[in-house]
């Protein structure tokens, strides 16, 4: 059996050495540096800048841990980028390793659909190598959304990309869009000195979270001065001498030296000329999968942010295994999506999995809630970290359908929950189960508890 995989990130990367591991003869298309947006100019380099904040903050905060630090504390930009970009370096390393342990072929281009069983690659030599395949996944991701209003010229209007490559530090920046991406990167030059005006439509930061959750991290922005706005778009934008006026809904405006947009990202599908050779797409640009991640061309599977499911680098990777499993072995595998975790590095973190309170009001689920401080905890006023709680969800039949984390380590703790919402589990299964003492995990077990009213840590 071969397979060809177009796109090594997440998904592709997961797919092609899964496929080898299942016995086929694979080969891996890939235009950029392997490990794709994610490891790239994504996940990776932002928890990389993100854990240096995080030191920064530890070292601000020495006092309180009886620790005296003398003289200046002040970060260094330039290395700061370095050790993110040899971060980068070793896991693209470790992917290519593991592409040759697994006698994967990785051939540096461009690649294009044919035929249904063939893929034009164009190299960066000028040449073209046509490879033929019994089956071929897609998995070529997707690029920020920037549309022409924020008047983007990569210098002072900048997306993502372009952030994670800044050589100075700015003075200030005005970031569209307080989901995941502005909220982490917003923090993260925030802590270094770079003054921020987060610009976010809805009423929330993290749209998508728990209310009360995206509240503490807002709560923690204003301690930080970090400017949050919130319930106004931005309607216009002027490039001026010194910098950048966004013009908001609301007829104010705000100035920056430059600004993030990070309000979105589109399937990225350019040059793969899916369309043409067939490939179903829906209206936002995205391609129709069934539950076997197979698309209406028998034969052709696509993956990760590219299809209609959650932007995140573990649904990529799941999407990929089971794409892998079913061209290889016809294995009818499927993709549990009722539980995706969904995490933000900040500090405090934010995790969420399952269903929100507002989503099970909007669906007419009578459902009930258990929540537990870290305030509480012995670990949480050891570590010197009680701003968080956890947030447990039931229905009718004490089974968990959501959770929500804000606090040291959420984005660890949710694991359990997300386990829990994936096999069904009950609260009172959660309750029972005995928690390591002292541990953050604690509160998962007392909120499940809180769930009955039985929580012997509570007033
Ligand atoms: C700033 C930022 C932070 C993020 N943080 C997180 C996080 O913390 N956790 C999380 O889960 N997700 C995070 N994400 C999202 C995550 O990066 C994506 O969901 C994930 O990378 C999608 O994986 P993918 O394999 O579908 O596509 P991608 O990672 O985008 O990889 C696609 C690859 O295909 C290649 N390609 C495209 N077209 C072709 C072609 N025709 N021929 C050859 N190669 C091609 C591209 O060069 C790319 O390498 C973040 C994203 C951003 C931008």
């Amino acid at each position: 059996m071969r397979i060809t995989v177009i796109g090594a990130g997440p998904g592709g990367y997961e797919a092609a050495i899964m496929a080898a591991k299942l016995g086929a003869e694979v080969t891996i298309i890939e235009k950029n540096s392997p490990g794709g947006t994610c490891l790239n100019r994504g996940c990776i380099p932002t928890k990389a800048l993100l854990a240096t904040s995080d030191a920064l903050e530890t070292i601000h905060n020495a006092k309180a841990f009886g620790i005296n630090v003398e003289g200046t504390v002040a970060p260094d930009f330039k290395a700061i980028m370095e050790r993110k970009a040899k971060v980068v370096s070793g896991l693209v390393k470790g992917i290519e390793y593991l592409f040759n342990a697994n006698n994967v072929t990785m051939i540096k281009g461009t690649g294009t659909l044919v035929d249904k069983n063939t893929v034009a690659v164009s190299k960066d030599d000028g040449t073209t190598v046509t490879i033929k395949a019994d089956k071929i996944i897609l998995a070529t991701g997707s690029v920020p959304i920037v549309p022409a209003l924020f008047q983007f010229d990569g210098k002072k209007v900048i997306s993502s990309d372009e952030v994670l490559e800044l050589q100075a530090l700015p003075k200030s920046m005005i970031i569209a869009g307080g989901g995941v991406i502005g909220c982490e990167i917003g923090q993260f030059l925030s802590r270094m000195g770079t003054q921020i005006t987060i610009v976010e439509m809805a009423d929330q930061i993290l749209p998508l979270e728990d209310a009360e959750t995206a509240k503490q991290l807002a709560r923690q922005f204003k301690k930080d001065k970090l400017k949050v706005l919130t319930g106004n778009g931005i309607a216009s934008v002027e490039v001026t001498e010194t910098g950048i006026q966004a013009n908001l809904t609301n007829g104010k405006s705000v100035e920056a030296e430059s600004m993030l947009v990070a309000i979105g990202r589109r399937s990225y599908l350019d040059n793969l000329n899916a369309r043409s050779i067939g490939v179903a797409v829906d209206e936002r640009g995205r391609i129709n999968v069934n539950h076997k991640m197979e698309t209406n061309i028998p034969g052709i599977y696509a993956i990760g942010d590219i299809v209609a499911t959650p932007l995140l680098a573990h649904v990529a990777a799941k999407e990929g295994i089971v794409a892998a499993y079913n061209a290889v072995k016809d294995a009818g595998k499927t993709v549990a999506y009722q539980a995706v975790p969904r995490c933000v590095y900040t500090e405090p973190e934010v995790a969420g999995v399952g269903l929100t309170e507002l989503e099970c009001v909007a669906q007419g689920i009578a459902y009930k809630v258990g929540q537990f401080d870290f305030r509480a905890l012995g670990k949480a006023q050891a570590m010197s970290k009680i701003q968080g709680f956890v947030k447990i969800i039931v229905d009718s039949k004490d089974v968990i359908i959501g959770a929500a984390v804000v606090g040291a380590h959420a984005t660890d703790l949710l694991a359990e929950l997300s386990l829990a919402v994936h096999l069904g589990l009950t609260a009172e299964q959660i309750g029972d189960c005995i928690h390591a003492h002292p541990t953050l995990s604690e509160a998962i077990m007392e909120a499940a508890h809180d769930v009955h009213g039985v929580c012997v840590h509570k007033a």
